[in-house]
C-alpha cells in the first residue's frame, strides 16, 4: 500500500546501530539480517502511513513509548546471534 511503513522497521534498525557498537559482535550483513529479523519478530509492528510533517512528532512520542520493549528485544537478539551465528553455516 502506498506510503505504509512499518515504523517497527525504522525504530530497530536505529536502536540495532547503537546497541552494535556497543557490544562485541559480529556487524556482517547476515549477523545483522539475523539480529533485524529476531527482534521484528518479538515487537508489535506499527504501521503509519508516512506523510511529511506532523507526523514526526508525533512519531517521537511513540518511539519513546516502545524504547524501553525495542531495547530488550534487539539486546537480546544481539545475544542469540553472537551465541549462535549463522555466517559461516551454509544453509542449503
Ligand atoms: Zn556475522
Amino acid at each position: 500500500m502506498n506510503g505504509v511503513i512499518n515504523y517497527m522497521e525504522v525504530l530497530v534498525e536505529e536502536h540495532m546501530e547503537i546497541l552494535l557498537k556497543e557490544s562485541n559482535s559480529c556487524t556482517c550483513d547476515r549477523c545483522k539480517s539475523d539480529i533485524f529479523a529476531l527482534a521484528l519478530n518479538n515487537l508489535k509492528p506499527y504501521y503509519v502511513v508516512t506523510q511529511r510533517g506532523r507526523v514526526m512528532t508525533k512519531l517521537q512520542m511513540t518511539e519513546q513509548q516502545f524504547d524501553t520493549d525495542i531495547t530488550i528485544e534487539v539486546t537480546r537478539a544481539i545475544e542469540q546471534v553472537k551465541n549462535n551465528p549463522a555466517h559461516n553455516v551454509t544453509i542449503l
